[in-house]
């Protein structure tokens, strides 16, 4: 239960990835060993992938990285951190915007579970605008995101919002 167990957990919707939360995720495992990408399963229903979904194109991103594995979680954090015997949370922090957020959500799990250390990383540069709702947003409107996130996941939103604009006929 101690730091020296090597394990972080990156907690977090991602519906769906990007190359925002790639960047991470890249950078988590240069500092630890092992990551457990955390998906929270689907409290609201206007998610767009469904929890096994998004857990699908987490696996197919990392599928060559051992030090990786992708889970699904629901409830508390912290009970999924206890659950894993893991104490280092992984957070991304964009801009100043994301600050307050993520600074209560640090206490609160703290307070909920005092061995709980929440690690801050930046993404590169050209990746702190982006959000999985703009990416939503763009596809839906038609316009282009590659490069911004994996190739995979680009298709199946093409192929989401292609479903959505042009329902079947009967
Ligand atoms: P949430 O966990 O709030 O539902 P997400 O699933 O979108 O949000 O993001 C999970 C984590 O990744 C959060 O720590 C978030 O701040 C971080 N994150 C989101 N987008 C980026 C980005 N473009 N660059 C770096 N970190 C990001």
């Amino acid at each position: 239960m101690t730091l020296a167990n090597g394990l972080a957990v990156y907690p977090g919707s991602f519906d769906p990835i990007h190359m925002g939360h790639v960047d991470i995720i890249e950078r988590a495992v240069q500092i630890f060993p092992r990551l457990v990408v955390g998906v929270l399963e689907n409290i609201e229903k206007n998610a767009l992938f469904s929890t096994e979904e998004r857990v699908e194109m987490m696996r197919e991103q990392f599928a060559g990285e051992p030090a990786v594995e992708v889970r699904s979680f629901s409830g508390l954090l912290v009970n999924f951190l206890k659950e894993l015997d893991a104490t280092v949370i992984i957070r991304g922090m964009r801009a100043v915007s994301d600050f307050e957020y993520e600074f209560q959500m640090a206490l609160m799990n703290r307070r909920l579970y005092p061995h709980a250390e929440t690690v801050f990383l930046t993404p590169k540069e050209e990746y702190t605008y982006l959000s999985s709702r703009l990416v939503k947003e763009v596809v839906a409107l038609g316009g282009d995101v590659t490069g911004l996130v994996p190739e995979a996941v680009a298709a199946r939103l093409h192929a989401r919002y292609r479903k959505a604009t042009h329902p079947p006929t009967r």
